[in-house]
């Protein structure tokens, strides 16, 4: 797809530097080891273990692989998981692949964080698991999760696919639960092209995830598991080294662009922004709107609409919810769900553009059309 060229898009990719990349892709052909466990696969985790406070980390090909991966590692494969309907697809995908059954409990109204509330009243004897989403970067509340985990033998894997540098308390939210897994994909706050990761919390446990990842092998005649391909290679790996330098300046130009946003829009009527949480470091991963046409004067739409008209991307993230797809339409718990704040929640949500690349005048441009 060609756009023209004064278009404002919703993401850019945190792209290293060209200089820097060349010396290392050559440093990747000199050693002729282009994959599996390679030198800057084992340097990416070591760093990526280190920038975020975490103890364990494995690295993926995808977001979505941790995902799967996490649940088997953990032996989940019947029963029921309850998980958010206000997420990226893959979330429940995950569950599907498993052969467990999604259980969409409704989320808060202010963070599209799932509500303990709501999860505690799905819980059944079938339950098995809890799979919160830190949506938008909000860290859920982990201690109300957890409470009610530790209650019914439940486990916690939190998809932490926008929560990559996000801290609570001084600690990663990545800490929290069983598992948490990252996606590196291009339109996060930090990618390697394609990419992602599963944070555990033992050595045991990553021992157990890195023969996942690799087809379950052990060693060369011995499959224990049944793994997966999901290995990342040394060309992506030495990206995301690279990458990972230039994250902080990345955050702190988002910051930037979301505190313009909120001074910007505080006073228009029948808008609402994602606000700071107090003790929480952010990563302005996405800068989502909620929409009121009664006060505003539009609907989420039109202005969608219209800012495309502006040739302004926005993006309507997450609409639909998850359990409207039609691949879950049919199943019982999306028919039985019960989750009128979430629908309200896609219906009125506007994600606006946010990256490290927006120039004041991007943001001026776009604030002209939303506030006008
Ligand atoms: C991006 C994303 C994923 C999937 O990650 P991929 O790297 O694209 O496979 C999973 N969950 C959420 C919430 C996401 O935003």
């Amino acid at each position: 797809m060609d756009i023209e060229p004064d278009t404002i898009t919703v993401t850019s990719p945190l792209l290293p530097d060209l200089d820097e990349f060349t010396p290392l892709l050559r440093d990747i052909w000199q050693r002729k080891w282009i994959t599996n466990n390679g030198h800057y696969h084992r340097e990416l985790e070591q760093a990526l273990a280190d920038y975020l406070g975490v103890p364990y980390i494995s690295v993926f090909t995808n977001g979505t692989l941790p995902l799967l991966t996490a649940l088997q590692a953990l032996g989940l494969r019947s029963g029921e998981v309850i998980t958010t309907p206000f997420s990226f697809v893959a979330t429940t995908h995950s569950l599907w692949w498993n052969g467990l059954t999604p259980v969409f409990a409704d989320v808060d109204p202010v963070t599209g964080n799932l509500d303990p509330a709501a999860v505690e009243a799905a819980v059944t004897d079938r339950t098995v698991a809890i799979m919160p989403v830190h949506v938008y970067g909000t860290p859920c509340d982990t201690a109300a999760l957890q409470a009610i985990a530790d209650r019914h033998g439940l486990r916690v894997i939190y998809d932490a696919a926008h929560a990559f540098g996000v801290r609570a308390g001084g600690q990663s939210v990545l800490r929290a639960g069983d598992m948490s897994t990252l996606s590196f994909h291009a339109t996060k706050v930090y990618n390697t092209v394609e990419g992602g990761a599963l944070v555990c919390n033992s050595a045991e446990m990553k021992q157990r995830i890195d023969h996942l990842k690799n087809f379950g092998f052990t060693g060369e005649t011995e499959v224990v598991a049944h793994g997966i391909n999901s290995k990342m290679d040394e060309i992506r790996a030495a990206y995301g080294l690279l990458a990972l330098r230039s994250v902080d300046s990345a955050i702190a130009a988002r910051r930037t662009a979301a505190e313009t946003y909120r001074a910007a829009l505080a006073a228009v009527p029948g808008i609402r922004c994602l606000q700071d949480v107090p003790g929480v470091q952010h990563n302005y991963a996405y800068f989502p709107i909620f929409i009121d046409p009664a006060a505003y004067g539009r609907t989420r739409d039109e202005l969608f609409a219209l800012l495309k008209e502006h040739r302004i991307l926005a993006r309507r993230y997450f609409y639909p919810l998850i359990p409207d797809f039609a691949a879950y339409r049919d199943t019982l718990s999306a028919r039985a769900a019960h989750i009128p704040v979430a629908r309200a929640l896609a219906d009125s949500v506007l994600c606006l553009p946010m990256h490290h690349n927006l120039s004041p005048a991007d943001l001026q441009r776009i604030i002209a059309v939303v506030a006008r």
